[in-house]
């Protein structure tokens, strides 16, 4: 167990690190010391998961987006963008007038990132930064992604003001995220498949259990698809909708900023 959650004075602000308690300022510390563990194994782990199917979740993702194909100038900004699945298939659907900048908190996924694109991806820079507090000037970018992502943010209101405040007026807000099961039975399997077989094959792919262990506790900690939705509309964003996939397993939320 880590010293932050052994050592908790009391009196601090407190939140959740997956299912412990732990001071607020210590989340966002213990979240990196996750990501800088699984990123070697980040995407050989995502497919052994999800069998595949976060690929067709964040397809799911570019097809709402719809960039515009030729040279019209259009530009992403993916937070939370660890290796780049959502920058590269973005790029890939978008005409030449598209470019991408993932935007995450983790060196080790950047480097990961910038690994996969090497000498492959073009019209793509990489900015390591927390989505609490982006470093970009407001309204530079016309759609903002974030793919399971979000729940690992300490203060998501704080990250939704700030994908606010740097898309412009007319810019898309997509969000993907593990979500609440909305179907009897399949909540049941997916527990059990969640909670004892995900730690299971981390520690057997990745070595390390816990890093999966939160992984899995932090979606059971976020918001359900309409406390999320209400949390969106708060921050500003208009025509905010969302669409359940795989039986709600994952959701895909979107706005307007308008
Ligand atoms: N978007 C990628 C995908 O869908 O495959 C990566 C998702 S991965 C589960 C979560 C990512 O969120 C990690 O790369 C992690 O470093 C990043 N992250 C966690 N907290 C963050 C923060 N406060 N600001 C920016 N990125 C953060």
């Amino acid at each position: 167990m880590s010293e932050h959650l052994k050592n908790r004075p009391s009196g601090a602000p407190e939140t959740s690190f997956g299912f412990a308690p732990v001071e607020e300022s210590a989340r966002q510390g213990l979240v990196n010391e996750v990501f800088a563990r699984v990123a070697p194994r980040y995407d050989l782990m995502n497919d052994l998961m999800s069998g595949g199917l976060h690929r067709l979740w964040k397809a799911d993702l570019i097809d709402a987006l719809n960039p515009p194909k030729g040279a019209v100038p259009f530009a992403l900004l993916d937070v939370a963008g660890g290796t780049g699945d959502i920058a590269f298939r973005f790029l890939a659907e978008a005409g030449e007038g598209g470019r991408a900048v993932i935007c995450d908190i983790s060196a080790a996924m950047i480097e990961a990132g910038r690994a996969r694109a090497a000498g492959k991806v073009q019209r793509l820079s990489f900015v390591q930064a927390n989505a609490e507090a982006l470093p970009f000037p407001s309204a530079s970018f016309d759609a903002y992604t974030i793919a399971f992502g979000i729940r690992n943010v300490t203060h998501i209101d704080k990250a939704l003001a700030e994908a606010f405040r740097v898309l412009r007026p007319g810019g898309r807000f997509l969000c993907l995220e593990f979500s609440s099961v909305q179907m009897p039975l399949l909540d049941t399997l997916y527990d059990a498949y969640s909670l004892n077989a995900i730690p299971r094959l981390g520690a057997l792919v990745a070595g390390d259990a816990e890093a999966y262990r939160y992984l899995v506790e932090s979606i059971r900690r976020f918001p359900d698809q309409e406390s999320f939705m209400g949390m969106i509309e708060d921050a500003g964003f208009d025509r905010v909708r969302y669409r359940n996939l795989t039986g709600g397993i994952a959701a895909l939320h979107s706005g307007w900023r308008l």
